[in-house]
């Protein structure tokens, strides 16, 4: 079981990227390091809070 966040999850439809890892803790690096070098984008906890409840267990 993994989980996975994707951007057309919180309404970014022009990005395909998509992200698993196996913690929560590592999801959120990968989505933070992916915001900040593709959308010029730093996650705050609301925005953190946010993608969280978007995340899907596969
Ligand atoms: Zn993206």
């Amino acid at each position: 079981m993994a989980l996975e966040f994707a951007c057309q999850r919180v309404g970014v439809t022009d990005c395909k990227h998509s992200a698993t890892a196996d913690t929560k803790e590592e999801l959120l690096a990968k989505v933070a390091e992916h915001a900040r070098t593709v959308h010029g984008v730093e996650l705050n906890e609301t925005l953190i809070d946010y993608a969280l409840t978007t995340v899907e267990e596969t």
